[in-house]
């Protein structure tokens, strides 16, 4: 029964929780809060056409002048590193999932859904409060209770890491490469560098198809050096005239 409505970013953890329960899924939102960048928010769009979910963006913009994150556009630069390090912290949007957690709620209440999907996983409990168990279950029981339909929230990933997120969307068939954006960054392809990068390299590792900038900078260096192609380029998807890769990740 479609009776579900779901956050979306256009991370792994969001498409792949898309992807699992599709069959539950009514509508879903993503939100655009002053990213640096709005890649993510292509891909939520484009994983909702291809399953046929409707995808709406809600607009917290105007918030951004009151919000400190490095994460956002004005913010100082993304830190390099493991998503667990101290560094990190300079990411977090204050209170990012209460937020959206809220807007979501109302928009269930008021479409007919039961409940609201979210990816949130273990590896985000480190820096991120409001990804936390104890946070999660809180505010669920405050949707329950503030609302008539008693909206709950479902993070089934909770206790995942993200490693298990990956084989789990590696196992629907999801395409990461093509269909996932986790960079902090919003270059033409993904950093490799950054937290979250670091963090998508373990969990899709054996099956990462992603392109990577320091991973394709090296093996230039190595092409120039060996001269033996290993990877089609950009240029070389472009001279084959597949207009469906020329400027996306893949
Ligand atoms: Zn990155």
């Amino acid at each position: 029964m479609k009776d579900k409505l779901i956050i979306v970013s256009g991370g792994m953890d969001s498409v792949t929780l898309l992807h699992q329960e599709k069959e539950n899924i009514k509508k879903a939102l993503s939100f655009f809060y002053g990213q640096k960048h709005l890649k993510e928010l292509e891909f939520a769009k484009k994983n909702c056409e291809s399953l046929g979910v409707p995808h709406e963006v809600i607009d917290l913009s105007q918030l951004l002048p009151m919000l400190r994150s490095n994460l956002l556009q004005g913010g100082d630069d993304i830190p390099e590193g493991h998503y667990e390090d101290e560094s990190q912290k300079k990411t977090v949007v204050p209170f990012r999932n209460g937020m959206m957690l809220s807007i979501a709620c109302a928009v269930a209440a008021s479409s007919g859904c039961t409940g609201v999907l979210i990816g949130v996983h273990s590896g985000d409990h480190a820096i991120y409060p409001d990804c936390r168990p104890n946070f999660i279950a809180s505010m669920s029981q405050s949707m329950a209770m503030g609302t008539y339909e008693h909206i709950m929230i479902a993070a089934p990933y909770i206790y995942l890491s993200k490693r298990a997120i990956g084989l789990i969307g590696h196992g629907l068939g999801i395409d990461f490469g093509r269909n996932t954006w986790t960079c902090y960054k919003g270059g033409e392809y993904h950093c490799g560098k950054c937290g979250a990068c670091t963090e998508r390299k373990e969990a899709l590792q054996g099956f990462d198809n992603t392109n990577y900038e320091d991973v394709l900078e090296r093996e230039m260096q190595e092409e120039e050096t060996n001269e033996t192609p290993r990877r089609v380029t950009k240029e070389m998807a472009s001279d084959a005239g597949d207009p469906d890769l020329e400027g996306t990740p893949f």
